[in-house]
């Protein structure tokens, strides 16, 4: 006669002390998340007793909440004083397995999906490693190489001596007509890409002199964004000044980058359209410091870096109190990855309570992503994407800079 088994697969209970969903806008206290395989099965009142083949994790100690999402991070570099030379002496190879150490940083510090908004093409790779389990790092949502116009903000020979500049094309991110920027857009997504981005005006950091420009014309800006719909993908700007961002906007682009000078009309215009900003706060407090330190940046950089970069706090401060739609996000890359979690402080320091800038770093960007099905808030049949702080972030916003626990897909990276 044949017995029949059957064989309870292992699961893993999460005791948390408090615990924020994502969803509701109260912390709830003592709860139990029970996961299996790398999906969330229950969230359970009080702390369940585990079966004798589970595992328990007591996080009865600390704030447990939905893996958090930066939207703006660059996952192929990182700021030194040697980046601009590096664009010569760095192979791919080199960028890659850099690239693999910022990836494992950023994990540790409690981001679970990261949106890379441009590099090289690397970040694609890096992406299909962590994807398949090779590498550490998080789920990565990737635009592949930026899209600019010639001598624009991503314009990959910017600064070159005249004989290396060569000229770049549609393949390489760099367009100057509706007709190539549609060919950039389908070059990305035979690349391989996730979502488009393009440098809507100059930038701080571009070896160019103007970091506020408009840099694309009104039809180009339409091919791109008709054109990365077409494929299934969202769009991002990178804008500093008003004019080029209001023509991204009213373009259709899903998310404004930094977004320095945007103004009140604007903002209007970012409320109707349903538009997210993407301050990146982080970002300017430090190239705004570190401006300061005598050939760190290149001389054409300094002076863009002092006018802008301590600009960007008020804007979000004000954004934020008019009721444009905040999506978290903090250019990683420009400030050494795995200090991600400072945007929060400076996010609570501007007005926003602190709450909503952990909504905005969770459910918020998983909507953005079209993720909300999968990842951003703790509910049944969520991917298992969950993370923990020593202190309440509702108390001390400033633990969000020192998550102490990490589970990604159900794997604990951090505990
Ligand atoms: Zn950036």
């Amino acid at each position: 006669m044949l017995a029949l088994f059957t064989v309870q697969a292992q699961k893993t209970y999460l005791h948390c002390g408090t615990l924020i969903d994502g969803k509701s806008n109260e912390a709830q206290s003592q709860m139990t998340i029970v996961v299996e395989g790398n999906k969330i099965i229950a969230i359970e009142k009080g702390f369940s007793k585990a079966g004798s083949s589970d595992k328990l994790i007591d996080l009865s100690k600390k704030t447990v909440m939905p893996g958090l999402i930066d939207m703006h991070v660059h996952m192929e570099s990182e700021t030194n004083k040697d980046q601009a030379l590096q664009r010569f002496t760095s192979s791919e190879a080199d960028i890659a397995f850099r690239s693999t150490v910022y990836a494992k940083k950023t994990l540790m510090a409690g981001f679970t999906t990261v949106r890379d908004l441009g590099g090289s093409g690397v970040n694609i790779s890096l992406r299909n490693a962590i994807a398949s389990g090779m590498v550490q790092g998080p789920r990565i949502i990737t635009a592949g190489k930026s899209i600019a116009t010639t001598g624009g903000h991503a314009d990959p020979t910017n600064g070159y001596r005249k004989d290396l500049m060569g000229d770049p094309g549609p393949k390489d991110g760099v367009i100057n007509s509706p007709e190539e920027a549609r060919q950039a857009v389908r070059q990305r997504y035979k690349d391989g890409a996730d979502v488009i981005k393009i440098t809507a005006t100059g930038g701080v950091l571009s070896i160019a002199k103007d970091g506020s420009g408009p840099q694309f014309t009104d039809e180009e800006l339409k091919a791109i964004i008709e054109t990365a719909n077409d494929y299934g993908m969202h769009t991002a700007a990178h804008a500093h000044g008003a004019e080029g961002m209001k023509r991204a906007v009213i373009a259709g682009i899903t998310t404004i980058e930094h977004g320095t000078k945007m103004d009140d009309e604007i903002m209007n215009l970012m409320k109707q359209k349903g538009t997210y900003y993407v301050p990146t706060i982080s970002a300017g407090k430090y190239v705004a410091q570190q401006a300061k330190v005598m050939g760190y940046y290149h001389p054409l950089v300094v002076p863009k870096a002092l006018e802008i970069g301590p600009q960007i706090q008020a804007t979000f401060g004000k954004a934020y109190k008019a009721g444009v739609k905040i999506a978290f996000g903090t250019d990683a890359g420009v400030f050494p990855h795995g200090e991600n979690g400072k945007e929060f402080t400076f996010m609570v320091e501007a007005g926003m309570p602190a709450m909503e800038a952990i909504k905005s770093a969770t459910v918020v960007n998983a909507g953005v992503l079209g993720m909300a099905d999968k990842v951003g808030t703790l509910e049944n049949g969520k991917l298992a994407d969950i993370v923990a702080t020593d202190e309440n972030p509702l108390k001390n916003i400033k633990t969000m800079e020192s998550v102490s626990f990490v589970m990604k897909d159900g794997v604990v990276y951090k505990q």
